[in-house]
């Protein structure tokens, strides 16, 4: 009898929609000198105070998570890893004790190479966190430490290999391109130490320089001479950038060793193995429902968006501004710039069967003028980014907005 109870539980529970999980954790040791995600320095109460009321959030949407059944939890930060193992098993009580999961789902946890050791991962992989996204960014110790990193190569070396005796088998690794002084020599350094630890997942990122902070006053086009006019000047810091096209042949350099050893390029900045893509950002890129928890986490649920207050102190209830409600203009939009991030490209007869309408119809010059440019192109019922679509990503995307 309880048998057939929980089958029909479990029926009842694969008919219900996927939902993603997101929690952000705004804390680090120090403030990284590029850095102007929602993170800062804290103390041991606030971290306690913070996951007290993170754990109430949770539970608040109790009701709601009644209506759906989570396929991929994503604890990014921020340093996640700087909690402790007591906190992160509050934080998957209140998870577990409010929502279904789905039989396999992908738990990932961002960690710096600094803030983990033996007992926290022997706690995550209890807590079936199964997936690990270590920010190695540089093998080279003058780059880590011109970016403001509180670590070294060995300390990643040391906190990858730790982290296969604690049984992680699903392992990104964090690359960065376009760091000042970077040369095509030292990401190569940097792109052969990263694979020779076969990790299953590497994302590459672009160093951007965000207003307000500090690599912003060191190297933004102000650095350049006295009333500039945003050009860049020999002999400035700002002249230390790689430039675009060296930027340009940074990536596609790790492209091609990254598909050399194995890896498939299956979205702008992200490779994995066979089997190893990262599941919940596809669920980001392909518009899969998303309850976001913590200061600053975004949530997408029953077609409208809405982002947490950015102020630590604030009610986490509380909500920035509107709740925008995304009209079909905006969802047809989102699906477009969204899923041209992955290089499968969108599906031609699902956003038919979505919209209504075509891609073509609905964006009859934007698919016009970058089929003609080389920047999309149109197989397999796909339409998709060209491999010189993919340099100029940012610039196709806009015609779809
Ligand atoms: S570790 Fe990440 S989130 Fe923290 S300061 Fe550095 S870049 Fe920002």
């Amino acid at each position: 009898m309880t048998i057939v109870r929980d089958l029909k539980a479990r029926d009842k529970m694969n008919n219900l929609p996927q939902l993603e999980i997101y929690i952000h954790i705004p804390f680090c040791v120090r403030k990284c000198l590029y850095c102007d995600f929602l993170s800062y320095p804290s103390t041991q109460k606030e971290r306690r105070d913070y996951v007290i009321r993170l754990c109430e959030d949770i539970r608040a949407k109790k009701d709601l998570a009644l209506e759906y059944v989570v396929s991929t939890v994503f604890i990014g930060g921020g340093t996640p890893s700087l909690l402790e193992p007591d906190q992160i098993t509050e934080i998957f009580m209140a998870l577990r004790d409010t929502f279904c999961f789905v039989e396999s789902p992908e738990i990932t946890i961002e960690a710096n190479p600094k803030t983990f050791d033996e007992k926290k991962l022997k706690t995550w992989r209890n807590l079936g966190i199964n997936r690990l996204s270590i920010g190695l960014q540089s093998a080279n110790d003058n780059e880590l430490k011109l970016l403001g990193r509180i670590h070294t190569y060995e300390d990643f070396r040391a906190a990858f290999e730790m982290a296969r005796i604690a049984g992680f088998d699903n392992i990104n690794v964090d690359m960065m391109i376009g760091i000042p002084a970077q040369t095509m020599q030292s990401l190569k350094k940097t792109l052969s130490e990263g694979i020779s630890y076969n990790p299953e997942h590497i994302s590459v990122y672009s160093l951007i320089i965000e207003e307000g902070t500090p690599f912003y006053r060191i190297y933004g086009p102000q650095s350049a001479t006295a009333g500039c006019d945003n050009t860049k000047q020999k002999g400035t810091l700002w002249d230390e950038l790689p430039d675009e096209n060296a930027e340009r042949d940074m990536m596609h350099e790790a492209t091609r060793v990254l598909l050399e050893n194995g890896f498939e390029h299956y979205e702008i900045s992200n490779f994995a193995k066979c089997g190893f893509a990262c599941r919940h950002n596809i669920g980001y890129w392909e518009r899969i429902q998303y309850l976001g928890f913590g200061v600053g986490a975004a949530s997408l649920i029953k077609g409208c968006r809405y982002k947490n207050s950015e102020q630590i102190n604030s009610d986490p209830h509380e909500k920035v501004g509107e709740t925008e409600s995304l009209s079909l203009e905006d969802e047809m939009s989102e699906t477009m710039f969204l899923g041209l991030r992955m290089l499968k490209g969108v599906s031609l007869d699902e956003f038919k069967y979505k919209f209504n309408t075509s891609i073509q119809e609905a964006y009859p010059e934007a698919v016009e003028k970058n089929i003609k440019n080389g920047l999309l192109e149109i197989a397999h019922a796909r339409i998709r980014l060209t491999k010189r679509g993919l340099d100029l990503a940012n610039v196709v995307m806009s015609d779809f907005v």
